[in-house]
């Protein structure tokens, strides 16, 4: 059976350890941090996660889609709050029983590290970093991180830590899942060709937490709260053991001016968040605030994704995406059904499947970090919009009257595995359509005018 040796166990990581598993194929997989089942605290992004239907079928594909999605908490609509603290404004996501799932990240990524080390043909090594590619050797350069060694000195200098030799690691496929900071995508940077882009937005977040309320949810935990405010955002996911997790995406700008110290977080959360305000606390938002500083929100593109006949980026060290579409992890678990379903189809002849794999994936990756941007604007502030309300409801009906053909741009995304890049080719006939029924039914509305006037004018004249 072939090798595959695996760059990173997070989410996406341990998604490909249980595909290649379940092929039958010998598993290597490196991971920088400890092994988190043993570790109390997971230092990382996003305590929860939004899980869609594309992530929900490689999820299936494993045999872990059931387990998972019942031990996370459906949400059917967005619930918009206002900023009186009183009123709402609630917006299905679908069609009714249509919805995603919030997820619990660390249990996700725990469950799916279990379920590969199931099989004996499967090793994890915890505490290695990858440092980079061998290009020339094909080849990937790790290092042991654990306890070093101690070389004894002499006199009173301290004794000098010993560094574990770098090992060569030979594989028949190497699939690179370190993440948005990939060290073996960094090693790539010099090869002709390879296209890459990487932008920081000027939104940066921080996560809070909300508490059970006589041990029940504070508010209503079957939606997703959002929280709009023009250049900020409030959102917040519930959790199985009925607490919820809060983000608060804001301008860098804003955090230092509004947020740096407790009086005027206190008084920012106040005016924009008023409800959320209450429920968080105003312990909790000073201890937070005083500990946490805002996380950076980065975005990458790069092409390919294949490289040498035996390489492969996936997840977000080939595509990290800004999380406004809820699609990160969903992309990158479809990453992995991709792979599985490309090599399948190439009778595993690996550098064959792999340059297919990124012929198809990077249109699609490119679509969906675009995608994720514009969500960003949608969130913040189009959700507010009137003409964004008559589009959804302009959508819905259309989709009603027209199930196998029109379909809303969310839910295409979110509930179907429409190629993400025909996803967006879809969106533009529709908008094409839909600007020419406005323009007929703008030109019809002015002949009618003006045959009005020419009426009334008439009329006057008589
Ligand atoms: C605030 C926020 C909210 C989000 N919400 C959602 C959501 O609702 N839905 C959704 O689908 N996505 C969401 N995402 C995106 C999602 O978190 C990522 O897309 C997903 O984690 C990508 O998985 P990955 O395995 O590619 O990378 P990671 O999860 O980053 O895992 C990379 C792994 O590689 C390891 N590693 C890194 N460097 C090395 C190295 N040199 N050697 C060895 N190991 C290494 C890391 O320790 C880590 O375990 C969100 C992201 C953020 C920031």
């Amino acid at each position: 059976m072939p090798t595959v040796v695996i760059a990173g166990a997070g989410l996406v990581g341990a998604l490909n350890a249980c595909f290649f598993a379940q092929k039958g194929w010998n598993v290597v997989v490196y991971e920088f941090r400890r092994d988190i089942r043993t570790m109390k605290h997971v230092q990382g992004r996003s305590i929860n996660l939004a899980l869609s239907n594309r992530g929900k079928a490689a999820l299936e594909a494993v045999g872990l889609k059931e387990y998972i999605v019942q031990q996370g908490v459906p949400m059917y609509a967005r619930l918009v709050h206002n900023k009186d603290g009183k009123t709402f404004s609630r917006q299905p996501y679908g069609k009714p029983g249509e919805h995603i799932v919030s997820i619990n990240r660390r249990h996700l990524n725990e469950v799916m590290i279990t379920q590969a080390e199931k099989s004996p043909n499967v090793k994890f090594f915890f505490e290695h970093k990858v440092k980079s590619v061998d290009y020339e050797k094909k080849q990937l350069v790790v290092q042991c991180t654990s306890q070093p060694s101690r070389i004894p000195t002499f006199g009173n200098k301290a004794s000098q830590p010993e560094e574990h030799p770098e090992i060569h690691v030979e594989a028949d496929l190497i699939l690179a899942c370190d993440g948005a900071y990939s060290a073996v995508r960094r090693s790539l940077m010099t090869i002709p060709r390879f296209d890459f882009v990487q932008e920081y937005i000027e939104h940066g977040y921080v996560e809070l937490n909300i508490l059970a309320k006589n041990n029940e949810f504070a508010f209503e935990e079957n939606v997703f709260h959002l929280w709009p405010r023009g250049h900020l955002t409030l959102i917040a996911l519930a959790n199985r053991d009925k607490t919820f997790t809060v983000t608060i995406f804001a301008p860098y700008a804003e955090f230092e001016k509004h947020m740096s110290n407790t009086e005027d977080v206190f008084a920012f959360f106040q005016e924009n968040f008023p409800d959320a305000f209450e429920l968080l606390g105003r312990e909790h938002i000073a201890d937070t605030f005083s500990r946490v500083k805002p996380q950076p929100l980065v975005s990458v593109k790069c092409s390919p994704h294949s490289f040498f006949g035996n390489l492969v980026l996936m997840g977000d060290a080939a595509h990290a995406m800004v999380p406004f579409y809820g699609q990160g992890m969903n992309c990158g678990f479809e990453d992995c059904l991709v792979l599985s379903e490309t090599l399948e189809e190439f009778g595993d002849d690996i550098e064959t499947a792999i340059k297919a794999y990124s012929d198809r994936r990077v249109p699609d990756a490119h679509s969906i970090n675009d995608l994720a941007m514009y969500n960003y604007e949608e969130l913040k502030d189009l959700v507010n919009r009137n003409s964004y309300k008559l589009r959804k409801m302009f959508d819905t009906f259309m989709n009603n009257l027209l199930p196998n053909t029109w379909y809303p741009l969310y839910s295409m995304v979110t509930f179907t595995r429409i190629p993400y890049h025909e996803v967006v080719e879809r969106r533009q006939r529709q908008d094409e359509i839909v600007s020419k029924m406005l323009k007929t039914t703008s030109t019809l509305a002015l002949i009618g005018a003006a045959i009005g006037v020419y009426m009334q004018r008439g009329r006057i004249g008589l």
